[in-house]
C-alpha cells in the first residue's frame, strides 16, 4: 500500500503570461493571444514538463500586469509564472508587478514559427513577430531590477526547451515545498559536531522551512501507541518487501527485533502525519524510551518521500525533503548520505558513502535485505537495517552549510558505480561513487568550499535543477563538474564571500 507524500506535480499550475501593448490594435492582439495559448498547450503537452501550464490573456499595460503579479502571489496552487514578449511591450510596464512577484520566474525567449517565411515576409509579419527585441527590453528590466529569473531560449518543439523548462518547473515545486515545510526535530545535533548546526530562524526566512523540537518523550509515547494487530501487518508487509533474515522470522530468536522495528515506524509515522510534518531529523545521543535507533522506519519514510537528517541535522533534512518532490515521478531516488571511506587506489579511486543506518532504499532497484546487526554506538539493542547497493549510475550530491552570513550550497556531479568487490561484512546500505572532475578535484574543492559530510544524494535529478532552485532562493552555489579546477574555484568561492555580503540587505 502506497503511503507516499511525494505530491502529484500536475497538481501545481505554472502560467503562462505574455506580454504585448495595446498600439498594435485588436486584430494583431487576436493573433498574439492566439499563436501564445499554442505555445502554452505545447509546453502543457510536453511530457517532460510535469506540472499544468495555465495560459493568461495577454498582458498589455501596467495594471494588468501588477494584478497578474498579485493574483499568482495569492494562488496557493501556483508555483511560479513563464513570461514571453511576444511582441515588443514597453519594460516600464512591468516595473511594479515584477517588484511585487513573489513567485518563481522563467523567462521563455522564443517565437511563434521556427523558420522566416523567407518568400512572404512582410512588414506585417515583423509587426507580429518581435520577440527577438521585445524579450531583450523584459531582459533589460528584470536585470536592472534584479530579478531572479530562468531564461529558455528556442522554439517550444525542440526537446531541449522543453526539457530545461521541465527541470525549472522541478526547482519550482521544491521551492514551493520547502515554503510548505514543517521539520520536526527530535533530539538537538550531535554533541560537538559544528556543521551539522546552523541559523534555524533564517533557513525559515531564506527556505520557508519551519524547523522546531520536539520533545523524543512525545515519540516514544507514540512508538509505544502502536498496536500489535498493527505490528502483525506491517511484519507481513516487511516480508512481501525484502529479504528477511531467518533469524528475524516469526518464531526465530530476533524475531522481537523486527516487531520493535515496526513499532517505531508505526509510532513516528502516526507522529509525522498527526503534525503534518514532511521531514525530521533524529539524535542517537538522545533517544529516550526507544530501544533501538530508527534505521528501517527512517529508512522507509524516506521512500516515501519524507526529508531525514541524521544526528540532528535539519539542513540535510530541507535538502532530502526538496529533492524527494524535485524528483516526483522520475525513475531513481533520494536519499541523506554520508562521505565515508575511500578507495584510493591511484586513478581508480572511489568514495564508499552509507551511514549508520539510513540510507533511502529509493537508490535501489534491487530487493533489499531486512537483517540485525549490533551497531558499535548509541548503546541501545541491535536495531533492523535495510541492506543494498545503491544503482549505478548518474547522480549528484549537495550539501548545506551555514556560512554564519548566508548559506552556501554545494553540489558535486558523480557516477554511482557497481561495487568493484562485493562487501559481504558490511551491515548497512552502501553506495560507491567516482566523483567529477577527478577524486582528488573533487575532495579538495569540497574541503575548501566547507561543504558537510552529510549530502542529499539524488540519482533521479540532475545538477541543473539545483541550480534552478538556488537560481529562484537567490542563493549561493557552487558546482564540482567536469569543468572544475581548483585555481578558479579557490578564485569564486573569495568573489562570492564578497557578493553575497553585497547582495544582501542590511
Ligand atoms: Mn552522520
Amino acid at each position: 500500500m502506497s503511503r507516499s507524500i511525494v505530491p502529484d506535480l500536475a497538481s501545481s499550475e505554472i502560467w503562462f503570461l505574455t506580454g504585448s501593448q495595446g498600439l498594435y490594435g485588436e486584430e494583431t492582439l487576436a493573433q498574439v493571444a492566439s499563436q501564445s495559448q499554442e505555445i502554452a498547450a505545447a509546453l502543457g503537452a510536453a511530457t517532460d514538463i510535469p506540472v499544468t501550464i495555465v495560459w493568461k490573456p495577454v498582458l498589455t499595460d501596467s495594471e494588468s500586469i501588477r494584478r497578474m503579479a498579485l493574483e499568482a502571489n495569492a494562488a496557493d496552487g501556483v508555483i511560479g509564472v513563464i513570461a514571453w514578449m511576444h511582441t515588443f511591450s514597453p519594460a516600464k510596464m512591468w516595473i511594479t508587478g515584477l517588484d511585487l512577484l513573489r513567485k518563481p520566474l522563467l523567462h521563455l525567449h522564443t517565437q511563434a514559427n521556427v523558420e522566416l517565411p523567407w518568400a512572404t515576409i512582410d512588414m506585417d509579419f515583423m509587426n507580429l513577430n518581435q520577440a527577438a527585441h521585445g524579450d531583450r527590453e523584459f531582459g533589460y528590466i528584470q536585470t536592472r531590477l534584479g530579478v531572479a529569473r530562468k531564461t529558455v531560449v528556442g522554439h517550444v518543439s525542440n526537446p531541449q526547451v522543453t526539457a530545461r523548462i521541465g527541470t525549472w518547473t522541478r526547482a519550482a515545486a521544491g521551492w514551493a515545498a520547502t515554503h510548505e515545510l514543517k521539520l520536526a526535530r527530535f533530539g538537538d545535533n550531535m554533541r560537538f559536531v559544528a556543521v551539522t548546526e546552523g541559523d534555524k530562524t533564517e533557513a525559515e526566512l531564506q527556505f520557508g522551512v519551519q524547523v522546531n523540537t520536539w520533545g523524543v518523550g512525545d515519540l516514544v509515547a507514540a512508538v509505544d501507541a502502536a498496536s500489535e494487530s498493527d505490528i502483525d501487518a506491517l511484519v507481513a508487509e516487511y516480508a512481501e518487501l525484502y529479504e528477511v533474515a531467518s533469524e528475524l522470522l516469526p518464531g526465530a530468536e530476533k524475531h522481537d527485533s523486527l516487531r520493535y522495528g515496526a513499532r517505531i515506524e508505526l509510532g513516528l509515522r502516526s507522529f509525522l502525519e498527526a503534525g503534518g510534518f514532511s521531514a525530521f531529523t533524529t539524535s542517537f545521543e538522545d533517544l529516550g524510551g526507544l530501544r533501538q535507533l530508527p534505521g528501517l522506519a527512517v529508512q522507509r519514510l524516506m521512500a516515501d518521500g519524507y526529508g531525514f537528517g541524521a544526528e540532528g541535522d535539519w539542513k540535510t533534512a530541507v535538502l532530502v525533503r526538496a529533492a524527494k518532490v524535485m524528483g516526483a515521478g522520475l525513475p531513481g531516488g533520494a536519499s541523506l548520505m554520508e562521505d565515508y571511506t575511500y578507495d584510493l587506489t591511484p586513478g581508480q579511486e572511489l568514495i564508499l558513502g552509507a551511514h549508520m543506518l539510513e540510507v533511502c532504499p529509493s537508490l535501489t532497484t534491487s530487493k533489499p535485505r531486512l537483517e540485525v546487526h549490533p551497531l558499535g554506538i548509541g548503546g541501545r539493542e541491535d536495531p533492523v537495517r535495510l541492506v543494498f547497493d545503491a544503482d549505478a549510475g548518474p547522480a549528484v550530491v549537495v550539501a548545506l552549510s551555514d556560512m554564519r552570513d548566508r548559506f552556501r550550497l554545494v553540489a558535486n556531479v558523480v557516477e554511482v558505480v557497481d561495487l568493484p568487490h562485493p562487501l559481504p561484512q558490511l551491515p548497512v546500505a552502501r553506495a560507491v561513487w567516482r566523483p567529477e572532475p577527478d577524486f582528488a578535484t573533487s575532495a579538495a574543492a569540497w574541503l575548501t568550499a566547507g561543504a558537510a559530510h552529510h549530502t542529499v544524494m539524488s540519482t533521479a535529478l540532475g545538477l541543473e535543477v539545483f541550480e534552478d532552485f538556488a537560481e529562484i532562493a537567490k542563493n549561493e552555489l557552487v558546482v564540482i563538474d567536469k569543468n572544475t579546477n581548483l585555481r578558479d574555484f579557490a578564485r569564486e568561492l573569495r568573489w562570492n564571500q564578497a557578493y553575497y555580503r553585497l547582495a544582501q540587505r542590511l
